[in-house]
């Protein structure tokens, strides 16, 4: 389960905090703006302070907790096990329940904790989208039928699904040569925004002989609730899917989604209809695991390709190695390191939607980076990502594509 632990009853973990400050130089918001609130040595000194009744949730704290990624690279740095997210998560709830949350993001969260309400504001979305836009949108932005104030032309504006994925593939996807059952956790972003990354994930995983069952009732996973500082809703959409899942027997889940590969390892059960706890793998965890069953397409690029690292896969699974591996067998001499390429894209989920100012700060600084490093293609292995480098792109005037790996496999 999601813990819903309050701050006080983190008090250990805010002692644990020795003011080193090897938090500092890995925290993309600091990056940005500096400031000692702006990363997690002074956010918890904040919360320490307001734990022991000598500070207030003033305007001023609300603001500095409010100003973080979610990305945990400064969790990644500490070494004194600082459970910094637990921390921030606890921080929001006691804002939440205090002051109340932020209009936008109560809409997103509550829109996406429901699939109804998802399904139908994907459908709405992609209606005014084809009245306002010239092309379904592409990898290079928005191409406006008329000029609309507040609306770039040429940023990137994802292309949301007409329907979603898990409503037109959602059921069982039978392998010729079965050699494993898996049950696909496809996330709201690939469901609903990037289809396309859950079809190359479905089939990838089909034509290799991997039956994949993708549970139709699936919902959310919950992650960004928590992040949010609204535990219980995180709670109440795992047991959703845990009783989803339930219904049909495979040998794990598998997941293209760094964020809800992070949050279903760490905080759920699942169990298949047999009874029996399943595994949770990221997709590069396994095709790399099992990688003498799959065969790995070989790309011809005469551009070089880079990876990204998103925070969630990097951080949370410390899964770092499996995707190179599988980029340097698919595209060979072609793949180029970039420096810092752990570095946070910006998204964060609803956090671009609260604070876009700095999202897009980072987002043009990760930009930067890609322009530097010469590739002409950026794979990610998270479809947050994929959206918010898309973002940087367009903002940097960058030319180069950005992909999901399981897009080029
Ligand atoms: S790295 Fe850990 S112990 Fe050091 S200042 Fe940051 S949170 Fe505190
Ligand atoms: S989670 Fe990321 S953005 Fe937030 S304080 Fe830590 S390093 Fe900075």
């Amino acid at each position: 389960m999601f813990p819903t632990r309050n701050i006080e009853e983190l008090q250990s973990s805010l002692t644990r905090c020795v003011k080193c400050g090897l938090c500092q130089s890995v925290c993309p918001v600091y990056a940005t703006q500096s400031g000692e609130q702006n990363f997690s040595r002074g956010k918890i000194s904040l919360l320490r302070g307001i734990s022991e009744g000598r500070l207030t949730l003033d305007e001023k704290s609300i603001e500095a907790l409010s100003l973080c990624v979610g990305c945990a690279s400064c969790q990644g740095a500490c070494k004194n096990e600082v459970e910094y997210i637990n921390l921030l998560s606890a921080a929001r709830k006691k804002i939440n329940q205090e002051k109340g949350m932020p209009y936008i993001k109560k809409f997103a969260l509550k829109t996406f904790s429901k699939r109804g309400e998802a399904e139908n504001l994907v459908t709405y979305g992609s209606i005014l989208k084809k009245i306002i836009s010239a092309g379904r949108g592409s990898g290079k932005g928005l191409e406006l039928k008329f000029p609309i104030h507040g609306i770039s032309k040429g940023i990137y504006y994802p292309p949301l699904a007409e329907k979603s994925f898990i409503s037109r593939k959602g059921g069982i996807h039978k392998a010729k040569n079965e050699w494993s059952r898996l049950a696909f956790f496809v996330g709201c972003s690939s469901s609903f925004i990037l289809p396309e990354i859950g079809e190359a994930v479905l089939n990838f995983l089909v034509r290799n002989g991997v039956t994949v069952i993708i549970p139709e009732g699936q919902v959310c996973c919950g992650t960004p609730h928590y992040i949010s500082g609204d535990p219980d809703t995180s709670n109440k959409l795992l047991v959703e899917n845990e009783t989803e899942f339930a219904k049909y027997e495979f040998d794990g889940v598998i997941t293209g989604c760094a964020t809800c590969g992070g949050g279903l390892k760490e905080y759920y059960d699942i169990k298949d209809s047999t009874g029996k706890p399943r595994p949770v793998y990221d997709f590069n965890e396994f095709v790399v695991g099992n990688l003498d069953r799959f065969e790995i397409k070989q790309v011809e690029s005469d551009e070089k390709v880079t990876w990204h690292d998103p925070c969630h896969l990097v951080r949370l699974q410390k899964i770092k190695k499996q995707p190179r591996k599988l980029l340097k067998a698919a595209v060979g001499e072609s793949f180029k390191e970039m420096e810092s390429p752990d570095t946070c894209c910006g998204f964060g989920g609803v956090f671009a939607a609260a604070k876009p100012k700095t999202a897009l700060a980072i987002a043009k600084k990760k930009a930067e980076r890609i322009e530097t490093s010469g590739a002409g293609t950026v794979i990610t292995s998270c479809p947050g990502c994929v959206l918010f480098l898309r973002m940087g792109a367009s903002l940097h005037g960058g030319k180069w594509e950005v992909k999901h790996i399981a897009q080029i496999l």
